[in-house]
């Protein structure tokens, strides 16, 4: 029976291919598993079969748990019921300024912390509705102390 006041959340688990499975395996055990290149050493994410810089054979590898803030907006109205609103999203250059780009939520942080090239922290928390986890950014506000 479905319950109208309950959205159902599975429907907005991830459906792994074999080009995103290194990345959810890695969220599973707490890694950022990114898609780079062996030869030229680009990184790339969204994960392809080829280096858009050489054509060799992207491999996952574990990315560093920090970045930047690139941009980020505040969701008042969310299109999916996953979280609870307002919320944060950016997108975050992963360990230097111009690093691979990955959009997440940031959470344990004002939505005012979360300005361009704020430092952050990658973590990860439950998916809710399933059991995948997500990475999430926290901004470092040990600069401002
Ligand atoms: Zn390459």
């Amino acid at each position: 029976m479905t319950n109208l006041t309950e959205p159902d959340l599975t429907a907005y688990q991830p459906r792994a291919s074999v080009l995103t499975a290194p990345f959810w395996e890695g969220a599973a055990r707490g890694e950022l598993m990114i898609a780079r290149c062996p030869a030229c050493r680009q990184w790339q994410h969204p994960p392809l079969e080829k280096c858009r810089h050489c054509a060799t054979e992207l491999v996952a590898e574990a990315a560093p748990l920090e970045g930047y803030i690139y941009s980020s907006t505040v969701m008042h109205h969310s299109s999916v019921p996953l979280y609870p609103t307002p919320y944060t999203v950016a997108v975050v250059a992963v360990g230097q300024p111009d690093g691979p780009r990955v959009v997440m939520r940031v959470v344990d942080s004002a939505p005012d912390d979360a300005w361009p090239d704020a430092k952050v922290r990658i973590e990860f928390r439950d998916l809710p509705g399933g059991d995948h986890r997500v990475p999430v950014a926290v901004v470092d506000n040990t600069r401002r102390s």
